[in-house]
């Protein structure tokens, strides 16, 4: 008998077509009846295969294996497909906290909780969406600096410009296409993402990973001050934690300010993150006095 084998989530993404094709049954265990066939399970197979229980059925024509991804199948007995918000942190791009934790494309698309992008797509027979489509749901479940954080991801963990990105999508109303223009691929983490975007908002000239002389790539540069972006699961070795300490002596000695930044500074601190920069700012301390970097875009 055929054994289907399931893969963690912790696949590499290297296109979005591969994205596509990795995610679109081997690895999280969910299929369609067509994907079994092309994987050369027939219907007699299959009907054995549900009747000793190596594959149950969420939804007819939809196959699950024992080691499947659950989400993935609670989105197909849902009625759907997982996607957008889901999708994404699916395939292990950043998202931010605060969002429910199933978004679901419904099949027939005019279910009042189904989420839906701009073209008239229905949903596949793949049980979770490609990286284009849950993007473009994602545009109307998230907020703008969200969705531009995990565009960010995308693109850095995929190593797609903009361009190239915004190129895999269909036609996309105006606000998208802006929102498209405030992502930025160099971009490491989602904190710096949305501390970035944040930034820019309030009326900073924000500099993207700039080159400090001693110190080498920061993540932020506002004038003077430089800011360094945590992520979530940041847990230093005694290497970077020393590394980091060093970076911090070099900044000062070269008369840069630097600010530490976490995930609980940025996600739920970040009026008080913003106080300090003004403070700083306001004082008119930020400003270098002679260029010290070879990047003083
Ligand atoms: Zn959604």
């Amino acid at each position: 008998m055929t054994r289907l084998t399931v893969m963690g989530d912790q696949s590499v993404i290297v296109s979005v077509a591969s994205a596509t094709a990795t995610h679109g049954g081997a690895v999280h265990g969910v299929y369609f009846r067509d994907e079994l066939a092309a994987l050369g399970i027939g219907e007699r197979e299959r009907r054995l295969m549900v009747q000793t229980g190596e594959l149950t059925v969420p939804r007819k024509d939809w196959y699950a294996a024992a080691t499947c991804s659950p989400k993935v199948k609670e989105a197909v007995k849902a009625g759907g497909v997982l996607a957008c918000v889901s999708a994404l942190s699916y395939y292990g791009f950043w998202v931010p906290p605060g969002y429910r934790d199933l978004h679901v494309r419904s099949a027939r698309g005019k279910s009042k909780t189904s989420c839906r992008g701009y073209s008239p797509k229905a949903a596949g027979r793949t049980a979770v969406d490609p990286v284009t489509t849950a993007l473009e749901c994602a545009a109307r479940c998230m907020t703008e600096e969200d969705w531009i954080a995990v565009c960010d991801s995308v693109q850095n963990t995929m190593n797609l410009s903009a361009e190239a990105l915004r190129g895999e999508m269909g036609s996309l109303p105006k606000y998208v296409e802006a929102m498209f223009g405030k992502t930025d691929a160099r971009t490491q983490s989602g904190t710096e993402s949305v501390s970035r975007v944040r930034l820019r908002g309030c009326g900073y000239k924000v500099v993207v990973q700039p080159e400090i002389a001693e110190v080498g790539r920061a993540d932020l540069r506002v004038g003077r001050l430089v800011i360094e972006c945590d992520g979530r699961q940041y847990h230093s070795s005694a290497e970077e934690f020393q590394n980091d300490r060093t970076r911090d002596r070099k900044a000062a000695v070269g008369g840069w300010i630097v600010f530490r930044l976490t995930y609980d500074d940025v996600l739920f601190g970040w009026d008080e993150v913003l106080q300090d920069i003004r403070a700083i700012t306001q004082k008119d301390r930020h400003r270098p006095r002679r260029p010290r970097t070879k990047s003083g875009r």
